[in-house]
């Protein structure tokens, strides 16, 4: 660790059950969740799309910088590899691609072939799931965490602090949601 940046505890997260565009370093806690979490993505996408997954695409995990980019402020969780950005999936039978910038749109989250259900079990196992409904910054990607606050939001509804967090970190937590502080 230096400056706020790099991993203690992590591995090299390069032969799971599901391929990835390329390998990345996750913090443990991240590779746990994730390895539960590509499963439950391939699950969902048989069950909505009618085809398991080829690959999963992403923009990365590690990176040493601030909250949203900023030139100041606190270090995200990916500064610590302890988050990734889920940008796509491409589908075994057909090679087709479906990605959040593409796909994602608001109006038709409830049909067949959203995203609304990957980024619903996401927030049964990460604690921070962001998406295009947080900030302009996540149009094209779900950020995934495993931070100490726990946020959620699908549309209208959000999860804020929740879960065995203590009292305080709920209003933490719905605070840095609205105000897009959240530590992305
Ligand atoms: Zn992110």
């Amino acid at each position: 660790m230096q400056n706020g940046c790099g991993l203690t505890d992590g591995v090299r997260f390069d032969q799971s059950n599901v391929p990835y565009s390329s390998g990345f370093d996750l913090s443990c806690g991240m590779a746990a969740a994730l390895y539960w979490y590509e499963a439950e993505v391939d699950r969902l996408a048989r069950e909505h799309l009618g085809t398991g997954l080829a690959r999963i695409n992403h923009l990365g995990s590690y990176a040493c910088r601030n909250i949203n980019g900023a030139t100041a402020g606190r270090r995200s969780q990916h500064a610590t590899a302890n988050a990734i950005d889920i940008s796509g999936l491409v589908l075994l039978m057909d090679g087709r691609s479906v990605s959040v910038l593409a796909d994602w749109d608001r109006r038709v989250r409830r049909m067949p072939g959203s995203f609304t259900p990957l980024h619903k079990r996401a927030c049964g196992l990460f604690n921070t799931v962001l998406g295009p409904e947080y900030n302009a910054l996540h149009a094209d990607h779900f950020h995934l965490d495993m931070g100490r606050l726990r946020a959620c939001q699908i549309g209208q509804s959000i999860r804020a602090g929740t879960l065995g967090f203590r009292p305080s970190m709920a209003a933490s937590a719905e605070a840095a949601l609205s105000s897009g502080t959240l530590p992305a």
